[in-house]
């Protein structure tokens, strides 16, 4: 699976900031915007996230 990390502190604690027309990928740690994420990349950071909290949680 695709790995999302932010590339200032390391953290995958990342979340999606929709914007006017774009989403950006933006660090929880840190608050560091890492890129765009384009409509088709969405489903797979938001599956990257869900799997994320699943492991936090445990
Ligand atoms: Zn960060």
């Amino acid at each position: 699976m695709k790995q999302y990390a932010c590339h200032k502190c390391g953290s995958t604690d990342v979340f999606l900031d929709e914007r006017a027309n774009q989403t950006a990928l933006v660090c929880g740690d840190c608050g560091t915007w890492l890129k765009w994420v384009s409509k088709k990349e969405i489903p797979l950071v938001k599956r990257f996230i869900e799997s994320n909290k699943e492991v936090n949680n445990g």
